[in-house]
């Protein structure tokens, strides 16, 4: 058995490259569940090409960094992607044969459960500190107690040799991929949080006038609108009345009301937004014209019938809304400008009411 610096300067490579490409996976824009998934089968290729330069300690029995891609994929991403890891770490080292195939199957589960154990352990802090990956690179020896498995004269040698040698890979090894993982997931989180927040409207926590542009954009790709589909416009009623007798404050517990009040009356799919001020926005990508017409009356009746109350008084909010809808895509600007209208009609016509426009003929 051999050591030198190089040995350990592939692994470090190696874990370089996990940490980019699990950098890159965070980030793209998939479901979380996908993500994990597609980040199971990234750490399991890690752990399968560090078994292909490894420390040979006897004929057939090896020592490689496999244990520490595994347990990454448990503490980081969970169960599923862990199962996923060892999968493929398990497959491969059966296909690599020996005496030290069930030892290094189990060192792996071993090493699986304890990055697991250590994710769950840490699921409520934002960020791990040097002193929980030291922890977990301890927790990841777990596995070495497999080299008992293997016969007593291997078993000896190996426990003078390799396991200080694997112990200490895996603290260090924890330490450094850690850090680099850490580092990547926090500004993935950062990044992630930053968009929220430039497309989200603080008061009401909907979206803002870009983010609703943005969800619009999105969902004209991914929606297909099979029934048609249709812009509601909602606008509070005599607001600035209300602001003026009642306070600002009471002003924004309106609209906060309303914006709940919102959020239980439409689809998860559809889209709400605050466009500034007092009005509101609602997309119903897939939405028939009795069903959109529906959905803007529940709206209507809804912001009626709150019990929104300053003072145990309860407050007198109603709104009107304008309503816009084509028999299939829709072009926004148009779809907002025909709501508008509708809108400015419904307050003609005594506020509280719904207008809306006939079918838009269909654009293609
Ligand atoms: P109408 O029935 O014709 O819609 O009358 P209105 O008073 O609701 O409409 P107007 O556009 O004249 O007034 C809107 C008011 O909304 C003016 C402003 O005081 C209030 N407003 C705009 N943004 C906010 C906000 O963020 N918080 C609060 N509390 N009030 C706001
Ligand atoms: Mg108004
Ligand atoms: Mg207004």
């Amino acid at each position: 058995m051999n050591l030198n610096a190089f040995e350990f300067l592939d692994n470090f490579a190696l874990m370089a490259l996990a940490a980019v490409l699990y950098g890159i996976i965070l980030r793209l824009e998939y479901p979380r569940e996908v993500r994990r998934i597609l980040g199971g089968f990234m750490f399991g290729a890690g752990a399968a090409v560090s078994m292909m330069d490894p420390l040979r300690v006897a004929p057939g029995v090896i020592v490689d960094l496999r244990s520490l891609f595994i347990g990454f994929s448990g503490a980081f991403l969970g169960p599923v992607a862990m199962l996923i890891s060892l999968t493929i770490g398990a497959i491969t080292r059966y296909q690599i044969g020996g005496i030290g195939v069930v030892p290094g199957i189990v060192a792996m589960t071993l090493a699986g459960c304890s990055g697991t154990l250590w994710g769950h352990l840490m699921r409520n802090r934002s960020r791990a500190s040097l002193r929980h990956l030291v922890l977990l690179g301890f927790m990841l020896c777990a596995g070495l107690l497999a080299f008992l498995l293997l016969p007593p004269e291997i078993r000896v040698k190996a426990f003078k040799n390799a396991v200080p040698y694997a112990a200490a890979c895996y603290i260090l090894g924890a330490l450094l991929l850690g850090t680099f993982v850490e580092r990547e997931r926090f500004s993935a989180m950062r990044e992630r949080r930053l968009t929220n927040e430039v497309n989200t409207d603080p008061l009401t926590g909907l979206l803002n006038r870009r983010g609703f542009q943005r969800g619009f954009d999105i969902a004209q790709e991914e929606i297909v609108s099979e029934n048609g589909a249709a812009i509601l416009l909602v606008d509070l009623d005599h607001f600035k009345k209300l602001n003026d007798t009642h306070g600002h404050d009471i002003g924004d517990l309106v609209l906060q009301s309303v914006g709940a009040i919102l959020r239980k009356a439409v689809r998860q799919s559809d889209l709400l937004g605050r466009l500034g001020g007092e009005e509101f926005v609602v997309y119903l990508p897939n939405a028939s014209m009795a069903d959109a017409r529906n959905i803007a009356e529940r709206i209507r009746i809804g912001i009626e019938t709150s019990t929104i109350a300053s003072k145990g008084k309860p407050l007198p909010v109603s709104a009107s809304v304008g309503g816009s809808w084509s028999s299939n895509a829709m072009d926004l600007t148009t779809g907002l400008k025909l709501a508008d209208m509708e809108l400015y009609k419904a307050k003609q016509a005594g506020r509280n009411q719904v207008h809306f426009t006939p079918t838009i003929k269909s654009a293609a």
